[in-house]
């Protein structure tokens, strides 16, 4: 067996923390053979590959929109969600050709950008066939959505029949997701809660992304009411809930499943208590160039500072970014919340996001037996371990 040796500077795996001039050796499939400390002692090696610069596993992008790559540059910024909301959805119509080629230059920017797994929200089939293909792996999150309670059973079977095309059609990963508090009718998420099958083993669900998600479900009115009822979503069973949107959430969601709550801006602290009591096993997904981009918000460092082992990070759609680079969103947190270490981020990027997406057995550090991929993060400042603007990603395996 031809054994690859690769050292740099600083290793990273979120299992062992930074190793100077550690070695990581790979087996001729890119599988972690083993990671070896040593205690910082630079060696020199017959075949042994050394690079200036941080070693770390592929990212995990928790929170994407493939099928929307094509809405690049089209949408205003800092409109709100509502604003966004109002946009998108027209927005979305385009040529089928030009729908796949934007899908498949995304993936192929992931791949770039060292991204080796996705938790994907899908609408439509659209973005099936290059997941595919993808050398990625991804898992589908097939979004129900639909607030009238009559259309409900109807929306909850296209969601089915939609899981079933992308597994036996495509064969991809692939399960059922509510959208949000404020997208489905209390007889969708029955729906949803009855039919739970043994495959439904996580849920990735559009959490407080704006006050006025808040005020919808705890007021039955606000800005998002508004567009949404504009937009002609059926909002007249929506009620006054008197709560914020997570607790009532909450309420409406299975308890035995994993959560993975992407954006989680309005989030408080009553919120954050009553959905650990709720369910134990919670994912907080953070999104910050898409916060920016639509509210001009990047998340605060409650959940971050609180839930240190249960925070990934996503990079979101093009619809609301300018790439899907996961170090741009690291780089864009560290910015914001200085004091977070790099090893944090690090973590939240990769081992965290495996965790969340159920994947960790294959992915996120440089565990034995492992086919993590290998990343050379190059121009970072190597004395304080910071990321710098001009840090790049470069794919070694
Ligand atoms: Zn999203």
């Amino acid at each position: 067996m031809k054994i690859r040796k690769i050292s740099a500077s600083y290793i990273f795996s979120a299992n062992t923390g930074f190793l100077k001039n550690g070695i990581l050796s790979l087996c001729e499939d890119n599988r972690v053979l083993k990671l070896t400390d040593t205690g910082g002692k630079l060696t020199e090696e017959a075949n042994l590959e050394h690079y200036n610069g941080i070693l770390c596993p592929g990212f995990v992008n928790a929170h994407c929109h493939l099928e929307l790559s094509h809405m690049l540059g089209k949408i205003p910024r800092n409109q709100e969600l509502q604003g966004f909301i109002e946009s998108v959805i027209p927005g979305r119509k385009a040529d089928a050709e030009e729908i796949q080629k934007a899908i498949s230059k995304a993936d192929k920017q992931m791949r770039e950008e060292g991204i080796v797994a996705v938790g994907d929200i899908c609408n439509n089939p659209d973005s099936f066939a290059v997941k595919s293909s993808s050398r990625i792996h991804y898992h589908s999150f097939i979004e129900v959505l639909g607030t009238s309670e009559v259309s409900a059973e109807r929306a909850f079977r296209n969601g089915q029949n939609l899981v079933q095309l992308a597994r036996q059609k495509f064969s991809l990963n692939a399960s059922i997701t509510p959208h949000s508090a404020y997208g489905l009718s209390e007889s969708l998420f029955t729906l949803i809660r009855e039919e739970k099958s043994s495959s439904d083993t996580m849920f990735s669900i559009h959490n407080q992304e704006s006050g006025a998600e808040n005020d919808l479900v705890s007021t039955a009115s606000g800005k998002l009411f508004d567009t949404l009822s504009k937009l002609g979503f059926d909002l007249s069973s929506k009620t006054p809930q008197h709560k914020n949107s997570l607790p009532w959430l909450m309420e409406q969601l299975p308890r035995d499943i994993r959560l993975l709550l992407v954006h989680n801006l309005y989030t408080s602290e009553m919120d954050i208590r009553n959905s650990e009591a709720e369910n134990a096993d919670i994912y907080w997904v953070m999104c910050p160039k898409s916060n920016f981009y639509i509210g001009g918000r990047v998340p605060d460092d409650v959940l971050l500072k609180r839930f240190p082992d249960r925070i990934c990070v996503g990079t979101d759609s093009l619809a609301s970014n300018d790439k899907l680079s996961m170090l741009e969103e690291l780089y864009v947190l560290q910015n914001a919340h200085p004091e977070i270490p790099l090893k944090e981020l690090l973590t939240w990027s990769s081992l965290n996001g495996a965790k969340a997406l159920g994947v960790d057995k294959w992915f996120g550090s440089f565990e034995p037996g492992k086919k993590s991929g290998v990343l050379l993060i190059e121009n970072a400042d190597i004395q304080n371990l910071r990321l710098k603007k001009e840090s790049r990603v470069k794919v070694l395996a």
